[in-house]
């Protein structure tokens, strides 16, 4: 395999943006710092609750009309302006226009596993793509989103990661996402009647934590108490980084309690140093010290992902060795069947491969399942939100 990785220089990137033109996506190369574009028009969703009656109030309206805004698109999932009939028809019309703006635009949705699983093909004010997931188990309804246009992380095995980075999305383009999979949930346009998203998984395309100030808003908006955001647990929320140490560092501090996956697929650097082209930059050793750090500050069990990948890294020395880092820290391993991307000279691991990376994990005492991989039929399985529409 020939690797493209080159250590990230963000001077390097950031110069290339002085030009004033939008750079465009680099396909094949790890991009740190996401190109500048046109700014998605302010949402309420972008707001704190203080910003949102100061914005109310810049228009000249009561601030608490801020809450009854915030009451209507987070706690009762209204999009529809008309539906507001608390706030008078013109004051309704002039907040809706500048506060909820329509961010995405559904292109196209896929429905597969019996309807339980929905992919939706967003576009954004500028045209730009992106794809969210909603999935629906016995126990939970979970909800995948994308937090970049694209991905600059360019993991070989992942179709976003091939793309290149389009541009870093908004705290309210993420959190539409997630209200938009809310409303179609409780439309019952899900198989299974209608319920409410639980889950919230930072598993779609781009890497959260290189958006992080519009990711920290996102969790914030989606796990304030409602009316003020959407009420999900933040025990239920999962962000899920390549390695993006001071970044994870940054998270620890914050005093949330989310969980953190760290995708790790290699537990030696030579062969991560190709899979995840960041650790060139972020080694193995000081990811894990960091999810450790995680773990000790949150008390939340890190989840480490591992794409089995035939040949590749499903050998048992690397069970061996990827359970001798683990052994005794607060973890659980997700094991990914690969999903091969078009064209891909991989393929996932035969069964008997995985059941010994199972055992030998297990041997260490380290927890582990192996994740079920929805949405295969629609390209909306792990890896695969590269939207082929253009
Ligand atoms: N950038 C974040 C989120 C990306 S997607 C991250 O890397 O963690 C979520 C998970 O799907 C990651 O663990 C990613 O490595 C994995 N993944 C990507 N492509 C895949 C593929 N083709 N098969 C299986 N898992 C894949």
């Amino acid at each position: 395999m020939s690797s493209t990785s080159q250590p990230v220089s963000a001077a390097a990137a950031g110069a290339a943006q002085d030009s004033g033109r939008p750079a465009p996506p680099q396909p094949g190369k790890l991009t740190f710092v996401a190109p500048r574009r046109a700014k998605p028009p302010r949402h309420l969703a972008d707001l704190t609750s203080a910003e949102r009656r100061a914005a109310v109030a810049e228009l000249g309206e009561k601030p608490f009309r801020a809450d009854q805004l915030s009451r209507h698109y987070f706690a009762r999932l209204t999009d529809d302006p008309a539906q507001m009939t608390d706030l008078p028809a013109a004051v309704r019309d002039r907040l809706a226009a500048e506060l909820l703006p329509e961010l995405l635009t559904s292109v196209r949705t896929l429905d597969c596993d019996g309807g339980t699983t929905r992919k939706t093909l967003w576009r954004a004010f500028d045209g730009t793509l992106l794809e969210s997931v909603l999935m629906r188990y016995p126990d939970r309804v979970t909800m995948c989103v994308s937090s970049q246009a694209g991905c600059g992380m360019n993991c070989p095995f992942c179709a976003t990661g091939q793309a290149g980075l389009t541009r870093n999305l908004s705290t309210a383009e993420i959190v539409e996402q997630v209200a938009a999979g809310a409303r179609a949930l409780a439309r019952g346009q899900l198989a299974g009647g209608p319920g409410r998203v639980s889950n919230i998984v930072f598993m779609g395309m781009g890497e959260p934590l290189a958006n992080y100030k519009a990711v920290l808003g996102a969790v914030r908006r989606i796990t304030d108490p409602a009316p003020h955001g959407l009420g999900i647990s933040q025990r239920s929320v999962t962000v899920s980084t390549v390695g993006l140490v001071p970044a994870i560092e940054k998270l620890a501090a914050e005093g949330l309690s989310v969980r953190l996956a760290v995708s790790l697929h290699a537990p030696d650097d030579e062969l991560r140093d190709e899979l995840v082209p960041i650790n060139t930059r972020w080694k193995v050793r000081e990811v894990l010290d960091a999810a450790w750090a995680y773990a000790d500050r949150t008390g939340r069990r890190v989840s480490i992902e591992y794409a089995m990948i035939k040949d590749v890294n499903d050998q048992a020395w690397r069970a061996d060795l990827l359970g001798r880092l683990l052994k005794g820290h607060l973890v659980h391993v997700n094991l990914i069947p690969l999903n091969p991307t078009p064209g891909s000279k991989w393929t996932a691991s035969r069964p008997r491969d995985e059941r010994e990376f199972v055992a030998r994990l297990e041997a260490h005492g380290v927890p582990v399942t192996v994740r079920d991989t929805r949405g295969r039929e629609i390209d909306g399985a792990c890896g695969q939100l590269a939207a082929a529409t253009e």
